[in-house]
């Protein structure tokens, strides 16, 4: 059986980026970034006031704080045709090129203007002052974002002042959401008895979203082979196809079997961890990667985050498909139960000035009402049996964000 690590490589190994596809701008936020960003015009592109006030040589304030002649007005988006002359001031506003000639700005709030003089409550100033330099933040030409992040409003800030009114990003990634199971009602049904609501479903289209996905949900699927045949054949045409339920060694588990009849190729079953030892992944006849999870909605949810996120980030060509991990300290220790890698639900918390992590008691996979008060998962190492108060371990953020 394949290890945790193992798995994800195999997973990786299949997830060959989506080719991408080119987006306006305005329609780009949170899709993943696809090429790379290099500045057309130096950044800023001329030298920009950065207050308003008036422009003045450095030099004139060499000796004693001067009255000068204000010889005319500059504001932002017009030429700067004036050339400064020793003695003189211009009138000028934020954004405006700095004339030729003016190597300070000196706020409004510091000057008092009489007739055609200005005077000004400042000592000696340095050149340079509220003039942000042509070229400061960025050459010309340099190439300042390598594709695969995503796509935030400060990149989209970026990428408009050099001039990309479309980028190339990643493509609408066609993800499709089935649970399968003889026990399922929709969330808005009234159960009987016997039946449980389908938790599945919203859970792994909620974390679908949060990476910036519109899934597709086909619905509840009984435990029945037509009705399974014809659902997955639907999820079959798109990118991604995850399902929920029917992957364990139950009589009614049919999920694997089918899957093979409709031409699915298996590239692992079982992996060695706690919870979600049953997932299944292959790839379908037209290549899209399907992903059978186990029911339970705390393995469901773990291995959404553990193998899924980072197929997911793969196809749209991330730069970073594999889960981050942050080393946090134990604030209580943790029994391990499993000879398998856990993964234990746990919360970040601040207890007598230390933050760290503590476990999320939940009594199995079966129970997840507590996961809700989690914030991400412990990972522990197969052949641990415990871990201390102190001890440093990985932590995975259910959210990457
Ligand atoms: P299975 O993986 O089909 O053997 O299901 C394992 C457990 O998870 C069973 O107790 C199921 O009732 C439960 N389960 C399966 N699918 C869902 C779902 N979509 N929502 C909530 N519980 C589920
Ligand atoms: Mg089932």
């Amino acid at each position: 059986m394949l290890t945790l690590d193992q798995a994800l490589v195999e997973i990786l190994r299949q997830a060959e980026p989506l080719p991408p596809q080119q987006i306006n701008l305005a329609q780009s936020l949170g899709r993943v970034l696809r090429q790379d960003l290099t500045t057309d015009r130096p950044l800023p592109p001329f030298d920009r006031v950065t207050m308003d006030g008036f422009a003045v040589r450095s030099a004139d304030f060499a000796l004693s704080s001067p009255s000068l002649k204000i010889i005319g007005e500059l504001a932002a988006g017009v030429e700067a045709k004036f050339q400064l002359q020793p003695g003189q001031a211009i009138r000028i506003m934020t954004g405006a090129v700095a004339p030729p000639g003016a190597d300070a700005v000196i706020q409004v709030e510091k000057t008092q203007v009489q007739g055609d003089q200005v005077s000004f409550s400042v000592g000696k100033i340095d050149p340079g002052l509220n003039i942000a330099q042509k070229g400061e933040d960025a050459l010309a030409g340099h190439c300042f974002l390598k594709s695969g992040p995503f796509i935030t409003p400060a990149l989209q800030a970026f990428a408009a002042s050099i001039g990309k009114g479309r980028l190339w990003a990643s493509p609408d990634l066609r993800l499709a959401v089935l649970s399968t199971g003889d026990e399922l009602v929709s969330p808005e049904q009234t159960p009987l008895a016997w039946q449980i609501r389908d938790a599945n479903g919203p859970a792994l289209q909620g974390m679908a979203e949060d990476l910036n996905l519109q899934p597709k949900f086909l619905g509840i699927c009984p435990d029945k082979a037509e009705a399974l045949k014809a659902k997955i054949s639907e999820g079959l045409q798109g990118d991604v196809l995850l399902l929920s339920g029917g992957v364990s060694m139950g009589e009614y588990d049919l999920v694997p079997k089918i899957l093979k009849q409709l031409g699915v190729k298996e590239v692992f079953h079982r992996v060695w961890i706690k919870p979600g030892k049953p997932i299944w992944y292959g790839r379908g006849p037209a290549g899209t990667h399907v992903v059978g999870l186990p029911g339970n909605p705390v393995s469901a949810q773990t291995g959404f985050k553990l193998f899924v996120e980072p197929l997911i980030l793969s196809l749209l060509g991330h730069q970073d498909p594999l889960p981050t991990y942050l080393k946090l300290p134990l604030l209580q220790g943790v029994k391990k139960k499993t000879e398998r890698e856990a993964l234990i639900p746990a919360k970040i918390i601040t207890k007598a000035g230390q933050s760290g992590a503590e476990e999320v008691k939940i009594s199995g996979s079966g129970d997840f009402s507590n996961l809700i008060l989690s914030d991400g998962l412990l990972r522990l190492p197969a052949e641990a049996t415990r871990a201390e108060e102190g001890d440093l371990v990985p932590f995975l953020a259910w959210r990457r964000r």
